[in-house]
């Protein structure tokens, strides 16, 4: 046999697959199992002494390395130390904590990095309670954030004040898909002289199946694992990867902000990971399918997704990205909330929710002019955001044509 060929790395649908798993899995179950735990057990004060040892990064062996060994509930089990090793191979990262959502994800890794007096850059088609956090809370501890324009590429230089420790990036932007250049944005932050700034990343559209930002230079990549990671609506998780020098500063961050991970939670998502490669495949389908139907339609202004060939951020996104999710959105040419409202009533397969990610089909209306401050949104308002299940495309596209018929109604 050719050794070359089965040493090779995994391709990423494999590792979806196999990674993370323990090396012994306890009574053979393929499935790491859920270990419910609080309290950890210790045989005598050596064993309670080596293992915060161990769990701190502080082990004379391994200083610095937080190993994954058990102490205390809050810092996980075997069950959350499965997906944390999987999602850092799938995001080529050091490391991975795990958090309660993926908004907690968010927060965590903000407040990692800022203190009274520091300044972050956030991109202005962000993640709304992202937005909301930042003018809420991080505002009364007295951090300040400038919204930019997520088109800004190497031109963020031109944001950066001495103050500057955060730069914070969403690729593509909710509900109105700017891709963004973010080996480009990276590049400009890192050429700062004299001045350490964090870059971060919401992760969450592409899920880590199709994209790599770490390998793009940015420090910390977060997801809402409660997307295409669980995959199937039903749980709640975060996740943060980040590189080797900022995981201890994370790692303790949510420590102490006490934002972990409920084990059972964590079981759906690993068992989620396990078909994410399929998933994300027939997401992607799907959605092309569609956008490419919308874009037809003469009902319809424009149609917001990356993958769509005439779509601005097209070539960004097919220079780094791998793949495309099922998320997308489109401007109506002529709307008002009421034939919205008529479109989204009545849809058969489309159900009317929030979030997205789950194998079924969402629909919702959008206002992304809303909550902008840094740019204007040109659209007329309502839009609406679809996310693109695994039903079959052509039902799919005749549950939209009667809702354009609804739409049309007088
Ligand atoms: C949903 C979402 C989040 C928040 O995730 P939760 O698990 O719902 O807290 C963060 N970022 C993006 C882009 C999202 O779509």
């Amino acid at each position: 046999m050719d050794s070359s060929k089965v040493n090779k790395p995994p391709k990423d649908s494999t590792k979806v697959v196999h990674s993370g798993k323990e090396d012994v899995s306890i009574h053979r179950t393929v499935n790491t199992p859920v270990y419910r735990a609080s309290t950890i057990l210790f045989k005598d004060t050596e064993e309670v002494e080596k293992a915060f040892q161990d769990a701190y990064g502080r082990s004379s062996d391994s200083p610095g390395v937080f190993k994954k060994v058990p102490f205390y509930g809050r810092k996980g089990n075997p069950t959350t130390w499965t997906l944390e090793r999987a999602l850092t191979e799938l995001e080529k990262g050091y490391d991975t904590v795990l958090t309660s959502s993926g908004l907690g994800a968010v927060t965590t890794a903000l407040f990692a990095f800022l203190k009274n007096g520091d300044h972050l850059l956030m991109s202005d088609s962000v993640y709304e309670p992202t937005r909301h956090f930042c003018d809420q809370i991080l505002r009364k501890y007295g951090i300040e954030t400038t919204y930019y324009d997520p088109l800004v590429g190497e031109k963020i230089f031109d944001f950066l004040k001495p103050s500057t420790r955060v730069v914070f990036m969403e690729s593509p932007g909710s509900h109105t898909f700017e891709i963004q250049d973010v080996p480009g944005i990276c590049k400009a932050v890192k050429s700062k002289k004299n001045q350490e700034i964090v870059t971060m990343i919401d992760n969450t559209w592409a899920s880590p199946f199709y994209y790599k930002p770490l390998t793009q230079g940015v420090d910390i990549s977060i997801g809402s694992c409660t997307k295409y990671v669980v995959g199937h609506s039903d749980a709640m998780l975060g996740s943060i990867t980040s590189v080797e020098k900022h995981f201890p500063n994370l790692w303790h961050s949510r420590q102490l902000l006490g934002v972990s991970a409920s084990p059972d939670d964590v079981y759906l998502a690993t068992r989620g990971l396990r078909t994410l490669g399929v998933r994300m495949q027939k997401h992607q389908e799907n959605a092309l399918l569609i956008a490419e139907w919308l874009s037809s339609r003469r009902e319809v202004e424009k149609v917001f997704y990356p993958p769509l060939k005439d779509d601005p951020g097209n070539q960004i996104w097919q220079r780094d990205f791998l793949g495309a999710g099922g998320l997308m959105s489109f401007a109506l040419k002529d709307a008002d909330e009421n034939s919205v409202n008529r479109m989204i009533n009545g849809m058969k397969y489309f159900s009317l929710g929030f979030s997205w990610g789950g194998y079924e089909s969402l629909i919702c209306a959008s206002y992304p002019g809303r909550s902008r401050t840094a740019t204007k949104w040109k659209f007329k308002e309502p839009g609406i955001r679809l996310h693109v299940g695994l039903e079959d495309s052509e039902d799919l596209i005749n549950d939209l044509e009667g809702g354009f018929e609804r739409l049309l109604q007088v």
